[in-house]
C-alpha cells in the first residue's frame, strides 16, 4: 500500500512536500517525494493533509477516564483525596475496565497510536489486548494499597500474568517513593531489568513528597503525616536524588513522571543517571504547580517527553493539545520540531520502542496519522492548531478514517 499526502512529516528527517509512504505487511518499506516518482501507481491520495507518525502518549492512566470531569482542578492532595472514594465505589473493576476502553479509543481518535499506560489493579491489559492500539502495560506496585500488587512478589505475579503480543508489551512501575519503600522500589526495578522491560515511576510530583522523603514533618502535609502516624509509611530520611540513585543502581535508567520540582543538583543527577522525564503540562496546570523545569532539564541534557496523565486531571488525552498549550501559554522555548519529537520519536524511545514506532522510516511499524490541514510549515501547523486526524493506522491497519475537526486544548 502507498499513502500520498501534501506533506509527509517523518520526524526523524525533514518534512517532505508531496510525499509518500510505502507499507508492506504492517511495516514501512519506503518514504520519499512523490514528485521523484511513486513506487507504484496505486496510491491512496490523502490530498491536502499532513501525514505523521502515530503519536505516542508516554504517561497515562486510561482506567481513570471513567472519572473525567468529576473532580475540579485542585492541589494534588485535595484531588487524590476526592479520587480515592470515587474509585472505591462498588463495581470498580467493571467501571475502570470501561474507562480503559473509552480512553484507548479516545486516544486513537486523537491520533495517539501508542500509550504508556498504568493500571492500579492490572486490569488494563485484558481490555487493551482487544483494541488496535500499541501499548506498554505497566503493572503498578503500591505498597500501601488494599489490593494487589502490594509487594514485589505480587508485582512479579501481576507482571507475569500480562500476555504480550505484537502490540502489547508489559512494563513495571513502582507507583511513587511515598507509597513504595526504597527496598521495594529496587525490587520492582530489578524485575524490569531481569525481564528486559521498561520501568517508570512518579517522581518529585509534589513538594510534600520531597519533604516526606527527607523526614521534614512540617513540610510533608496532612495526608502523608497521617499515613506515617498510622504506621503505613515511614520516611527513608534521605535526600531524594540519593535515594533514587540507590534504588536503581546497576539497572537501566527509567522514565520519571512529572519531576515538577528539581534543583540544579537534582537535574545533574538525572542527566548523569540517564533517566528521561515525562512532563504532563495540562495536568501540571490543573494541580497548580509552579512553572515546570522543562527547559532547564533539556538544556542540561535530560530528555523530556510529553504526556497527558489521566483524563481525571485533564480535558482529554490529546498530546497535540499538550503541545499547543505549551506554546500558547509560553511555557517553553522549545521549537515546534522539538516539541513534535517529544510526542513521537523521543516518547517511543522513552518506552523502549525506538526500533518499532515514533517515526516514518523504513523498518518501523506503519503507525501513522493523517491530519487534514496544510500550510508552509506543517510542524508548526500541527503544534499550533492541534488538529484531529482524518485517518489513523496501527501496524498498517486503518483504525480510523473519515472525520475532520479540531481538538483545541481549550475544550472538547
Ligand atoms: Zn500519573
Amino acid at each position: 500500500m502507498i499513502l500520498r499526502a501534501a506533506w509527509v512529516v517523518p520526524v526523524s528527517s525533514p518534512p517532505i512536500r508531496d510525499g509518500f509512504v510505502e507499507i508492506a505487511d504492517g511495516w514501512i518499506t519506503a518514504v520519499g517525494s512523490a514528485a521523484e516518482g511513486l513506487p507504484s501507481d496505486e496510491a491512496l491520495d490523502l490530498g491536502e493533509s499532513i501525514l505523521t507518525p502515530g503519536l505516542v502518549n508516554p504517561h497515562t492512566h486510561l482506567e481513570l477516564t471513567c472519572y473525567a470531569g468529576q473532580i475540579a482542578a485542585a492541589p494534588f492532595w485535595d484531588w487524590i483525596a476526592q479520587l480515592i472514594p470515587l474509585r472505591a465505589a462498588p463495581r470498580q473493576v467493571q467501571r475502570e475496565s470501561a474507562g480503559v476502553r473509552d480512553g484507548a479509543w479516545q486516544s486513537l481518535r486523537l491520533g495517539v497510536t501508542c500509550v504508556g499506560d498504568i493500571s492500579r489493579r492490572n486490569l488494563h491489559w485484558r481490555v487493551l489486548r482487544d483494541i488496535p492500539i500499541r501499548k506498554i502495560c505497566f503493572a503498578e506496585l503500591l505498597s500501601i494499597a488494599d489490593d494487589p500488587p502490594r509487594n514485589v512478589e505480587e508485582l512479579r505475579a501481576a507482571f507475569d500474568e500480562i500476555r504480550e503480543d505484537a502490540l502489547l508489551t508489559a512494563g513495571i512501575t513502582p507507583h511513587a517513593p511515598y507509597t513504595v519503600p526504597p527496598e521495594q522500589i529496587r525490587g520492582a526495578v530489578q524485575i524490569a531489568a531481569q525481564r528486559k522491560r521498561p520501568w517508570t515511576m512518579h517522581w518529585a510530583e509534589t513538594r510534600e513528597e520531597q519533604a516526606f522523603l527527607r523526614g521534614d514533618q512540617a513540610g510533608a502535609g496532612r495526608i502523608l503525616n497521617q499515613l506515617v502516624s498510622n504506621g503505613r509509611l515511614a520516611s527513608p530520611r534521605r535526600e531524594p536524588r540519593e535515594l533514587l540513585a540507590e534504588c536503581v543502581r546497576g539497572f537501566a535508567p527509567g522514565l520519571l513522571a512529572h519531576v515538577n520540582y528539581a534543583s540544579d543538583a537534582d537535574i545533574a543527577a538525572l542527566r548523569d543517571a540517564g533517566h528521561t522525564v515525562v512532563y504532563c503540562p495540562r495536568a501540571h496546570r490543573y494541580f497548580g504547580h509552579p512553572p515546570h523545569p522543562m527547559d532547564r532539564l533539556v538544556q542540561a541534557g535530560v530528555p523530556v517527553v510529553i504526556g497527558t496523565d489521566s483524563a481525571a486531571s485533564n480535558e482529554n488525552l490529546s498530546v497535540l493539545a499538550e503541545l499547543q498549550f505549551l506554546r500558547r501559554e509560553r511555557l517553553t522555548d522549545q521549537s515546534p520540531a522539538a516539541l513534535l519529537r517529544s510526542v513521537t520519536v523521543d516518547a517511543a524511545r522513552a518506552l523502549g520502542l525506538a526500533a518499532v514506532t515514533g517515526a516514518i522510516k523504513p523498518g518501523l511499524a506503519a503507525d501513522l496519522a493523517a491530519f487534514p490541514v496544510v500550510g508552509d510549515d506543517p510542524t508548526a501547523v500541527l503544534v499550533e492548531s492541534a488538529p484531529l486526524p482524518s485517518h489513523v493506522w496501527v501496524a498498517g491497519k486503518q483504525v480510523l478514517g473519515g472525520q475532520t475537526g479540531s481538538c483545541d486544548s481549550r475544550g472538547g
